[in-house]
């Protein structure tokens, strides 16, 4: 399986599964995020991708 985002292989990063995503977050606004929405409960995605995610959120809601 590779990452829901940027289609990384598995073996090349730290998975996250969707639940974990949602259980370790505990942010609204990510959790909301477009493509954090969309993952299906089998889908994973790499540490990087968390992390682009997680500074779009937050430029976002620096400039409201
Ligand atoms: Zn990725």
């Amino acid at each position: 399986m590779n990452c829901f985002v940027c289609g990384k292989k598995k073996q090349d990063f730290e998975v996250w599964s969707n639940k974990l995503v949602i259980g370790i977050t505990y942010d609204s606004d990510f959790q909301n995020n477009d493509v954090i929405s969309s993952m299906s409960d089998k889908s994973i995605i790499c540490h990087q991708c968390i992390i682009e995610i997680q500074k779009k959120i937050k430029s976002q809601s620096n400039s409201e």
